[in-house]
């Protein structure tokens, strides 16, 4: 008897930047193995953020439905952060209403009938894992934030009952080092994403995340954005926990974008102007904006500290400058509203990049070997900063956990001049050369790894 043809639908979460890892990966299985049928299921207001350029034969885009009422179909604009919660409190209440389900049969139809034979998802989604649970086929999770914040979530149940953890009302300011859970252990309370110990427990991403780390040991596999070695005894632990742990990161040089920036862009130009590892490079994602004081506190630390900088900063951000700023720093910095964040970080001319701890952006930080200053804000940002200064010594935090002038001009003068920046630079170089290794060579962890998940697909 033939044997049928393998087809992996993979079921993005489509909100803030989780669908980018998720789809660099639906185009890493494409290429690698191209009898395969791979369907790439997410809303249509997430594949207009995603670089499409060009589909290979065997990738179908499958769309999902949103569940959003018509007041938040505005076309193709990001929804501003404050709807986000009650957005995915809808497309999570449309999946558990049936619209996953629909969504792979129309992946079954739009490939000729090819039955699903494994279904993939973004972790957030362990709905995913019911419905591959109830077509019978294995289920394989990609978590897309950092190694800590995935151990935090695994650990809820325990946190929340730990000696010294108090109530919720305090917790979000307790710097207690979190040794209940030895592998997190140079992280504090304080540092844990919402809705574990503090803030709302009931919010729908709290709900969704408690429900994700009891179904993910479950999972066939569960698939993290990192590499082997960057952090060996949450990797331990991920192993012990789940049936099989696969490091495949960083994506983002698993699979590169189809189109390379071109070097004529302006960023990168102006870049090619400046002395090596000179510039601070600042951005805080893609939908993430600080408090406008903070904005403003910044952009005077950067002025009074006289080092050169390129701000991805959002337009309607701009308002929220010190009067004169763009006049007055014209010759030592460029604001623009987007960079190309991968090829600026490596670039030579980069010597910190003050950024807001999103994981992609700590992963293209790393693996560029650019020191960090982190002023998180939420999720597990607070996590990946906490791991960026205690655990791998790449960079700092900003003190008292937001942005001053004062504070700015200390940071850079620590990371950019000071003995500690350098050997904050050499680990981070350290580091880049790890990440590369585990991609790049043949022998690579995250190479080998993305065999045996090969291999799983069958
Ligand atoms: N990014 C970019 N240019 C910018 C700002 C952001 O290319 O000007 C990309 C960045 O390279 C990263 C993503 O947007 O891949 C941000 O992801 P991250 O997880 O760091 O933060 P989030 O946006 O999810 O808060």
């Amino acid at each position: 008897m033939a044997t049928a043809r393998p087809h992996v639908a993979l079921i993005a979460f489509p909100f803030g930047t989780h669908a980018a890892p998720l789809f660099a990966l639906a185009r890493a299985i494409a290429a690698a193995a191209p009898g395969t049928a791979v369907s790439f299921l997410s809303t249509a207001r997430s594949f207009a953020t995603l670089s499409l350029a060009e589909e290979s034969k065997n990738l179908l885009l499958v769309p999902v439905a949103d569940g959003l009422p018509d007041a938040f179909q505005a076309p193709a604009a990001l929804p501003p952060p404050e709807h986000i919660e009650q957005m995915i409190g809808m497309f999570m209440a449309a999946a558990a209403a049936g619209s996953l389900r629909e969504a792979l049969t129309a992946a079954e139809t739009g490939n000729g009938g090819v039955r699903v034979s494994c279904v993939m998802s973004d972790a957030f989604l362990w709905m995913a894992g019911e419905v591959a649970e109830a077509v019978g086929k294995p289920w394989v999770p990609l978590w897309t934030g950092g190694p800590a914040g995935l151990s935090a979530h695994l650990y809820t149940d325990l946190l929340r009952s730990a000696d010294g953890i108090g109530d919720g009302e305090t917790n979000w300011r307790n710097e207690k080092l979190l040794d209940c859970v030895p592998v997190l252990g140079a992280h504090r309370v304080s540092d844990l994403p919402e809705g574990i110990v503090f803030g709302d427990l009931d919010a729908p991403v709290s709900r969704l995340l408690h429900r994700m780390a009891q179904t993910l040991p479950k999972a066939a596999a569960v698939l993290l954005n990192t590499f082997e070695g960057l952090d060996p005894a949450i990797e331990s632990d991920f192993a012990a926990k789940f049936s099989k742990s696969l490091s495949l990161g960083p994506l983002h040089l698993l699979a590169p974008p189809f189109v390379p920036t071109p070097r004529t862009d302006h960023c990168l130009l102006w870049l090619d102007g400046r002395a090596p590892a000179t510039v601070a490079y600042v951005s805080f994602g893609s939908f993430m904006s600080p408090p406008p004081a903070e904005l403003a506190e910044l952009a005077e630390g950067l002025e009074a500290s006289g080092v050169e900088f390129l701000w991805s900063l959002k337009d309607e951000a701009k308002k929220f400058l010190p009067p004169g700023f763009l006049e007055r720093t014209r010759d030592k910095g460029l604001v623009v509203s987007w960079a190309p964040q991968v090829e600026v970080l490596q670039h030579a001319a980069v010597g910190v990049f003050v950024m807001h701890g999103g994981w992609n952006s700590v992963l293209e930080s790393i693996t560029a070997g650019v020191p960090m200053i982190s002023r998180p804000f939420f999720g597990d940002q607070r996590m990946n900063a906490r791991s960026v200064s205690h655990v791998w010594e790449v960079g700092v935090v900003v003190e008292g956990g937001a942005m001053t002038k004062d504070g700015v001009v200390r940071a850079l003068e620590v990371v950019l001049k000071r003995e500690e920046g350098r050997r904050m630079r050499e680990k981070a170089s350290k580091l880049k050369a790890a990440g590369m290794r585990a991609v790049v060579r043949p022998e690579g962890s995250s190479k080998v790894n993305f065999k045996k998940f090969l291999e799983i697909l069958g």
